[in-house]
């Protein structure tokens, strides 16, 4: 048999997307299952494939198949397209079979032309309607088909408004629309050098040919490229029967969800609008109407669309998008699709329906967008008001959730506005440990610089606190306390609002709708962690965070990054010390002021996770980042060294490296100075034994070891460890069992996975910096290169915040084998950032890791898709 390769509505179904689109596939499934759908035909995808085969032609069996499928269409409908007694109008809209807003629009009331306007203006008694309609099409016809600019046609129809003293489109008289008309057709022979086609079936021909031109205009294939949609799908086209709810008071339109979208509520949610054709709805001129006051205009009509949109749900088993229109007091279902919903409806919804019986429990799971499950647990603003604003700058979303407050330029400012009882936004070019005292304060970070692993991003995600990074936008002058935004200056006076789920920073303070989490999401993630075979760790470094994550249901924390210990106000001073001490004694006088904070940190940890395992990493940064940086800081340093200003100078100056990333930190600072892992250790294996002790339990420490690339290194710190471990246990009179493990962050780590295994009872994967070695980039500096790169289409995704799969996921393939060979039982996880991305945690699972660790408020999210990955590989 020939491949077909045009459709009747009533020759499709559902499960026909590929090749109908879901527009098309849900119009022929509404016709299969009996629903008053207007009949007409879908151009299938495969013919969108050939037109481009065959160079941007549509091939004449194609052709001949549309005029057969047009036939059949008129018989139907008892109407013949172009008839100038009762002309057939139809429909064209394109259709994907994955949605892709921002295609060709719809051309609607395609078959007017000078002789059917008058038959139509005659049929609906409304002459003024008609001509309205055939202005309207040419306009449409010319903007999408014909690419005439939309402008042009503005120009006249505003010049005529202009001329006859029109303030609204309804004060132009038929006579009116007529003139404008002529100045259309005539305005097609300027920019074409032709006439409009007044020929129906050249008009459908060339909308058809449009609708494929669009799959291949630059917009499409970069939402393609976005959303790693393939290129080869194609798109088909509808060709629909119109129908008229601008017929009178009998007639109208709307769309209706069978849910409510914003909250998942089981009732009809949507609008309509008597006697008005669906651009109408959308062009807000008129105000619609309540979906549950159309019982009052047409009451068959409703009580018939409450039953199908019901039967619809029951039918997709899913909540559903549905576009409707009444004409003469008869329904006629336009579109159905599985509805967009928030992330409170998607979890009320999913829950609803697996009680109802609907769907099962791991349809639920896999409804929610794990992403979305975040969003619930912070504040956000309100939906209408943040719709309304207009966004000045955007930068990237570091980490979600709303916040507003007066614009603080430094740390210490956030927090004096926050003691005075107001709230505070800190805008910084970047932020620095110092800040933290501001960022607790504040309700959210702005900086200039930095990406999605940025100290003010990194610390931000661990408090749960929105942070928007990296926008360039911003020119922010610290000492005038000004912020420049385009021509706008803003000062410490003045408000913000910043949205750290979508990167968007606002003028002033929108309204904040709080957290409510509720008994339905602790359903889905109970059902997730039915199912899930990965272990949800967090990265938390307070025990006041520990505790979150455990309410999130975090079962361990797999990275304490121990240099966030010392960013307090209280504890600066002693660490400074420590790096400017000039000789051992010095610095093992000021790691000793250390260690007791170190300790009761590590016990508030310890009772706040209980038995749960917890990975300790023994210090990491580089330490210039904890050098003084006023001359205040430096004169209190001086005093509590005992060093003078002037050689203080020196030193500082002597440990500022060109490449920090890659310079003095990690082990190297453990190896160079071990009496700091000796400080970090006792404090750690004091900690646990005492809480033991106190509580009763069993502690196994995990003491991690940042940053190795050779076995060698790791076994010259893990002496250290080992030989602190005895004296303290000696000391205290009491053995526990402790681990040994390191980071795989250094792609030679990963290469020598199976040598580093023989040293270190387990792994985990720091993907960030794994990430900046691995492609050379560094994770502070090269946001807007990122974004320039995603923006050309050269990256599909910002490496930092989704796992590369191929290049960094290699490396943690290769380091997973090479480390189970030499040690079968090698703990395996990761607490990258990426430990908490959905699309990473899936990759986790099918690499074989035990555990995924995320900071606390993305527990929730992990715990999902953790999840879904073992739904996703039983259905594949
Ligand atoms: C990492 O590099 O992935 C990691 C977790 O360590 P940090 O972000 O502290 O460098
Ligand atoms: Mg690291």
């Amino acid at each position: 048999m020939e491949k077909q390769f045009v459709y009747s509505f009533n020759e499709g179904s559902k499960d026909m997307r590929d090749i109908l689109g879901g527009k098309g596939a849900n119009l022929a499934e509404m016709t299969k299952i009996g629903l008053p759908v207007p009949f007409g035909f879908t151009v299938s995808t495969e013919a969108c494939k050939k037109y481009y085969e065959d160079g941007g032609k549509i091939d004449q069996g194609i052709i001949d198949e549309i005029l057969t499928k047009l036939d059949e269409l008129e018989n139907v409908m008892g109407k013949k397209l172009g008839d100038p007694q009762d002309p057939l109008l139809v429909s064209v809209r394109s259709g994907a079979p994955i949605s892709m807003p921002g295609m060709m629009d719809t051309v609607l009331n395609l078959g007017l032309n000078d002789e059917t306007v008058v038959a139509l203006g005659k049929l609906t008694e409304n002459e003024r309607f008609a001509y309205d309609s055939y202005r309207r099409f040419l306009q449409m016809f010319g903007d999408v088909v014909m690419e005439v600019p939309m402008k042009r046609f503005n120009e006249i129809f505003d010049g005529k408004k202009a001329e006859v003293g029109a303030v609204y489109d309804v004060d132009l008289t038929t006579e009116d629309l007529k003139s404008i008309i002529e100045g259309y057709k005539a305005l097609y022979v300027e920019v074409l050098g032709h006439a409009f086609p007044q020929d129906p079936k050249e008009q459908l021909m060339e909308a058809v040919k449009a609708v494929f031109r669009s799959w291949g205009n630059d917009r499409a294939i970069l939402y393609r490229k976005l959303n790693e949609i393939s290129d080869d799908l194609g798109t088909a086209v509808n060709v629909q029967s119109m129908v008229f709810g601008n017929k009178g008071n009998d007639s109208g339109t709307g769309v209706a969800f069978t849910r409510n979208p914003a909250t998942g509520e089981k009732k009809l949610y949507g609008e309509f609008l008597v006697n008005a054709q669906g651009e109408d709805v959308v062009a807000g001129i008129r105000t619609p109407k309540k979906i549950d006051q159309m019982a009052d205009s047409f009451a068959d009509a409703y009580a018939e669309f409450e039953k199908i949109a019901n039967l619809l749900e029951q039918h997709y088993h899913d909540m559903q998008d549905m576009e409707f229109t009444v004409e003469n007091g008869k329904l006629f279902m336009l579109q159905t699709r599985n509805g967009k919903r928030t992330a409170e409806a998607a979890v009320n919804i999913a829950v609803d329906m697996v009680n109802e019986g609907l769907i099962d429990k791991k349809t639920a799971l896999l409804r929610i967008e794990p992403e979305f499950v975040e969003h619930l647990l912070h504040p956000r603003f309100d939906a209408d008001e943040e719709a309304a604003a207009t966004a000045i700058a955007k930068g990237l979303n570091a980490s979600p959730g709303a916040g507003c407050g007066r614009i603080c330029f430094s740390a210490d400012e956030a927090a004096e506005v926050a003691a005075s009882g107001e709230k505070a936004v800190l805008v910084r070019t970047e932020t620095s440990p110092e800040d933290l005292a501001g960022m607790v304060a504040a309700q959210g970070i702005l900086t200039q610089h930095g990406g999605a692993t940025s100290h003010a991003a990194v610390v931000a995600r661990g408090m749960g606190k929105c942070c928007v990074t990296g926008c360039a936008a911003l020119d922010i002058d610290e000492e005038a306390k000004t912020l420049t935004i385009g021509d706008k200056v803003f000062t410490d006076k003045d408000y913000i609002s910043i949205d750290g789920s979508t990167g968007e920073v606002f003028e002033g303070m929108l309204k904040l709708v709080p957290v409510e989490i509720s008994g339905n999401f602790n359903t889905i993630m109970k059902w997730a962690d039915e199912i899930r075979t990965l272990k949800i760790r967090t990265n938390a470094d307070t025990p006041r965070d520990a505790q979150q994550a455990v309410e999130f249901g975090a079962e361990g924390i797999g990275l304490c990054r121990t240099e966030h210990m010392f960013f307090d106000e209280e504890r600066i001073p002693a660490i400074r010390e420590m790096i400017v001490a000039e000789d051992e004694e010095a610095r093992r006088k000021a790691l000793a002021k250390l260690l007791p904070f170190q300790k009761s940190d590590f016990k508030g940890m310890y009772k706040a996770m209980g038995e749960r395992p917890m990975t300790v990493r023994l210090l990491d940064p580089p330490l210039h980042e904890f050098l003084p940086k006023t001359p205040e800081d430096m004169e209190q340093l001086s005093k509590s060294s005992g060093i003078a200003p002037e050689r203080l100078e020196v030193l500082a100056e002597n440990l500022k490296e060109v490449n920090p990333m890659l310079g003095h930190r990690g082990c190297r600072l453990a190896i160079t100075y071990p009496e700091i892992a000796e400080m970090q250790v006792e404090a750690i294996l004091t900690a646990a034994i005492e809480v033991c002790e106190e509580e009763g339990i069993e502690i196994v420490p995990e003491i991690m070891i940042p940053l190795v690339c050779s076995r060698n290194e790791l076994l010259n710190v893990k002496e250290t460890v080992d030989k602190t471990a005895e004296r303290v246990m000696e000391e205290k009179g009491r053995r526990i069992t402790y681990m040994v493990g390191t980071m795989i962050e250094i792609p030679r780590a990963a290469l020598r996975a199976d040598d580093i295994a023989k040293a270190a009872e387990f792994f985990s994967f720091g993907t960030n910096d794994l990430t900046q070695m691995t492609f050379g980039f560094s994770r502070d500096d090269t946001t807007n290169i990122i974004k320039d790169y995603i923006d050309r289409g050269i990256w599909d995704a910002n490496p930092f915040q989704t796992l590369d799969q191929s290049g960094v996921g290699h490396l943690i393939e290769t380091a997973v084998t090479l480390g189970k060979k030499s040690r079968p039982g090698i703990k395996l996880g990761i607490c990258g950032e990426h430990g908490g991305d959905p699309r990473s945690i899936e990759f986790c699972h099918k690499a074989g890791l035990q555990y995924v660790s995320c900071s606390p408020f993305r527990v929730p999210v992990a715990r999902l898709a953790a999840a879904q990955a073992v739904i996703k590989e039983e259905q594949a």
